[in-house]
């Protein structure tokens, strides 16, 4: 099955959509890649939800990514006994060290250092900011304060003092425990929260060497100013806004998305845009215009592909949160405008066999009005450099790795297809034809253009272009 563009969609699996048919509806409507939130959750729920993606993907027969968001040291309030709380403008509240669950007037703050740190007039924001306290009075166990603007504050959202706490960055307890979960179970994808330096990312790729690939969130300013850095060690990038938006300031953000997704594109690694992109339809089956608008905007920008996090996992209107992502990607991607600014953030391909090789892929398939880039790719590395061309037509990316294929789920432009490696020549422009025909990118008579490594069966360089007419059989 073949999605209509090319930009992804990844979805937060949470309560909402934690039932086989609730995840399998998820990716008939579009969701290319399903994220397990572990600052959210049981371990039990997100083992039972990996099986249930593994055994979906067999029965579509197409490789599902899984990405592991690790919480890192984000703090956040315990659980409360309703759902959620309404906290009125002028009420105090309490935050304490009582694990017992929380009410209207107080929550635990599992987190003892704090207690020491805060001062009388903190601000606090709850929740990326939706909820804003002021502190009034503090000593070992609670920290009262009074609500300045009313807002709701539910099961472990998080917790901010903007410019107070500077959370250190190396893996927390419980970070090291899912994460050895995460190996264990193998997920394609690991999401490193609130890196600041390119040494953090070292030091989990150190732990997890090939097993999985890294995805970075930037959500710290200090990570900004070490861009090319983190970005040249991580495997993909995340804007993660909701924190970047409260530890910087907010008017910064567009500016930055923008920053981040060039330098991401020159460098040819895939990013993601996250957090609150269809806010509204936690509540409403229709966004706000302001958020259709935003949606476009990534797809504009560049973006590898888009995240939906509480739309899809705790909200009311999970289907129709990706389908309305789905539709509005598809819209951008056909708009000649669109078509231009891809043409015109090209980046200048570098001089190797890989790059001349995919490059010329990406010209001939528009000189021959080539139905699909089909490129054969061990370690996934020639698809990514072939998403870094943009291409017009899509790129099978055509493995025999099947984590290489689910890797590639995320990446722009890629339709990743796992099957044996070609044996011979005949072979490769035979697989390629009939696949391409299979996936319903191409009809007999058609052409593709093919990239290749050769000899076959080894993990190398890329050193084969071929046009290839698309058979009978
Ligand atoms: P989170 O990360 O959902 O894990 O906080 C995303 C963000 O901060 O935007
Ligand atoms: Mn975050």
């Amino acid at each position: 099955m073949r999605r209509n563009r090319k930009a992804k969609i990844i979805a937060t699996l949470g309560p909402s959509t934690s039932s086989f048919k609730s995840i399998k509806k998820l990716f008939d409507l579009g969701a290319d890649v399903f994220r397990l939130n572990f600052s959210h959750d049981i371990k039990e729920n997100h083992i039972k939800r990996f099986k249930d993606i593994r055994n979906l993907e067999k029965k579509v027969n197409k490789p599902i990514g899984i990405l592991m968001d690790l919480q890192g040291p984000k703090l956040r309030v315990g659980k409360f006994e309703e759902v959620s709380v309404f906290l009125k403008q002028g009420k105090k509240f309490m935050f304490d060290l009582n694990p017992s669950l929380g009410n209207k007037s107080r929550v635990c703050l599992p987190h003892e250092e704090i207690f020491k740190k805060i001062k009388k007039g903190n601000k606090i924001l709850v929740d990326d900011g939706k909820l804003t306290l002021i502190v009034t009075k503090i000593n070992s166990f609670y920290i009262e304060t009074k609500v300045k603007f009313s807002g709701i504050i539910s099961n472990n959202k998080g917790f901010n003092i903007p410019n107070l706490v500077s959370t250190n960055n190396s893996l927390t307890k419980k970070d090291k425990q899912d994460l050895k979960l995460a190996l264990k179970l193998g997920v394609d994808w690991i999401a490193l929260s609130f890196v600041q330096t390119a040494k953090d990312v070292k030091e989990i790729k150190k732990i997890v060497k090939n097993k999985a690939f890294i995805l970075t969130k930037l959500e710290k300013p200090k990570a900004l100013k070490n861009l090319n850095e983190i970005i040249d060690v991580s495997d993909a990038i995340m804007i993660a806004r909701g924190d970047l938006g409260i530890e910087a300031p907010l008017e910064n953000l567009p500016g930055e998305q923008k920053k981040i997704i060039t330098a991401c594109r020159q460098a040819g690694k895939p990013v993601v845009v996250a957090t609150q992109m269809l806010d509204s339809m936690v509540n409403f089956p229709t966004p706000t215009r302001a958020e259709a608008s935003d949606v476009a905007t990534a797809i504009y920008d560049g973006a590898d592909a888009l995240m939906l996090s509480a739309e899809t996992a705790i909200g009311n209107y999970p289907n129709e949160s990706i389908q309305m992502m789905d539709k509005i990607i598809v819209k951008v991607e056909s708009d000649p405008l669109y078509l231009n600014i891809n043409e015109a953030s090209h980046v200048k391909a570098e001089s190797t066999a890989e790059d001349a090789i995919t490059e010329s892929a990406k010209y001939v398939a528009r000189t021959m009005s080539a139905k699909a880039v089909v490129t054969y790719t061990t370690s996934g590395s020639t698809a990514l450099r072939a998403a870094r061309e943009r291409p017009d037509v899509p790129i099978m990316g055509i493995s025999p790795n099947l984590n290489t294929a689910r890797r590639l789920s995320l990446v722009w432009g890629v339709h990743c297809i796992h099957t044996s490696d070609a044996k011979s020549f005949k072979d490769m422009v035979l697989k390629a034809g009939r696949l391409a025909k299979k996936e319903k990118f191409a009809k007999q008579g058609d052409h593709v253009v093919i990239t290749a490594g050769v000899p076959f069966g080894q993990s190398g360089a890329t050193n084969v272009l071929r046009i290839a007419s698309v058979d009978r059989y």
